[in-house]
């Protein structure tokens, strides 16, 4: 893509209401823009990171058999009552809505009414399971703070994958495939040895644990104790001598940190299936429960985390598996030279962000630095004259000469 072409330009400074360091960096890089409080818009670069996030969600996900498909956002109130999740005393972040009629509505927060109630036109026997759908939608919360950029939406986006089992033990081997799959998934964004599986609060209907996978950061909101030789960390809400017992750790081993959680998977035991009525008939005709576990990850909330713990001082600094393109391809006055190796690479499938804006050389690498793109190429006459093209990785200070011959392979 030509940057004279994007309609985005970067800005100088973030708007004055803005705290967080997410929303700042990708409001002045042209990313988002922010609407409202905790309510942000994706512009064509914001877009492209987010999708590259989706992809390798999806990828993960349908690794272990996950089926995509999409529920809705309007949510009949009937089911939510059926399991007493509707009255604002029980859920207080609901949007609601009305009908012309007066008929009240939900805004989707949450899908586990809405699948079950999918998942009973399919699922009658014990031959249907097990199996894990999910799906990745916005999401609608009426937070009470959102003051965290993209870490805390009114509206986000969330993968939300739901498992239905016919016994305890089906249900923790798919469990415990997808929790492996999430560390591929982190693992891939770049988040790998520096995200941990958390053990957190299960719920009153379940003896579980629940799994939250927690990423290390300053400015995360959660407080881990996370025991780093064995690469697990408890929830600073259920730190109590007896839950540390259960879980076989030794407080002596365990170092305070703050963290983000960037995905959670719990256990629902058949909470949900039971009270909307969805039972399976067994080898011998008899009525049982499902069991079932739900699966989050914070796909906007992801796209923060890392613009946020990637950053310095000139700006937004991406790994490349997300990053919104490869290269940032940029002339200073040798444009002909450059438009040649901006075809040459696209050719070869490499995605380029080419800077040939009427711009000084150093407002073009300021918006550079604060794009945060992994390769920076420049054409000049001092690079020509060295031998080619001058290619810098977005945190090396001083980049190498490539010539142009060798550049596409180089990028490969
Ligand atoms: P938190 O503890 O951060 O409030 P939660 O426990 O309510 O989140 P879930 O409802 O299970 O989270 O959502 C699944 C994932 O979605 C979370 O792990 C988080 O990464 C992300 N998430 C939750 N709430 C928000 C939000 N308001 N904005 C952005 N992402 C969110
Ligand atoms: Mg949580």
């Amino acid at each position: 893509m030509k940057q004279s072409q994007l309609f985005t330009k970067t800005q100088k400074d973030a708007p004055k209401d803005e705290v967080s360091l997410n929303a700042q960096l990708l409001i002045r890089a042209g990313f988002v823009h922010k609407e409202m409080a905790g309510v942000y818009a994706y512009m064509p670069l914001g877009l492209r990171v987010l999708e590259n996030i989706k992809k390798i969600v999806k990828e993960e996900m349908n690794a272990v058999g996950g089926q995509e498909l999409m529920m809705t956002t309007l949510q009949p109130k009937e089911i939510w009552e059926k399991t007493d999740r509707w009255d604002d005393k029980k859920v207080d972040n609901w949007f609601k809505t009305k009908l012309v009629s007066g008929t009240e509505l939900g805004v989707g927060l949450t899908h586990e009414e809405p699948v079950v109630d999918v998942v009973s036109n399919y699922l009658s026997s014990y031959k249907d399971m097990p199996f894990a759908v999910y799906q990745i939608q916005n999401k609608f919360r009426n937070e009470l703070r959102a003051k965290s950029g993209l870490f805390r939406g009114r509206e986000f986006l969330m993968k939300d994958m739901y498992t239905f089992s016919r016994d305890q033990k089906q249900h923790m081997e798919i469990y415990e495939k997808i929790v492996e799959a999430y560390f591929k998934v982190y693992e891939r964004l770049g988040l790998g040895g520096i995200t941990y599986r958390t053990y957190a609060d299960g719920g009153i209907f379940t003896p579980r644990f629940s799994d939250e996978f927690q990423t290390l950061a300053a400015v995360g909101e959660d407080i881990i104790y996370l025991d780093e030789k064995k690469g697990i960390a408890i929830n600073k809400e259920i730190l109590t001598d007896e839950n540390l017992q259960k879980l076989g750790l030794d407080r002596k081993n365990l170092v305070e940190k703050k963290a983000v959680e960037v995905g959670n998977t719990f256990h629902l035991e058949s909470k949900y299936t039971d009270a909307l009525d969805l039972y399976y008939v067994d080898e011998n005709g008899e009525k049982q429960s499902i069991i079932m576990g739900c699966y989050g990850i914070g796909i906007s909330r992801l796209m923060g985390v890392i613009a946020e713990i990637f950053s310095d001082a000139k700006g937004l600094v991406w790994p490349e598996s997300v990053a919104p393109f490869k290269v940032h391809l940029i002339s200073l006055g040798k444009d002909e030279e450059a438009e040649k190796i901006y075809a040459e690479l696209q050719k070869n499938g490499i995605e380029v962000l080419f800077d040939d804006r009427d711009e000084s050389a150093g407002k073009k690498f300021a918006d550079a630095d604060l794009i945060g793109i992994p390769y920076r190429v420049v054409v000049s006459e001092k690079s020509m004259q060295a031998g080619g093209v001058e290619v810098k990785k977005r945190k090396e200070e001083k980049g190498e000469i490539v010539k142009i011959e060798d550049l596409v392979r180089k990028m490969k």
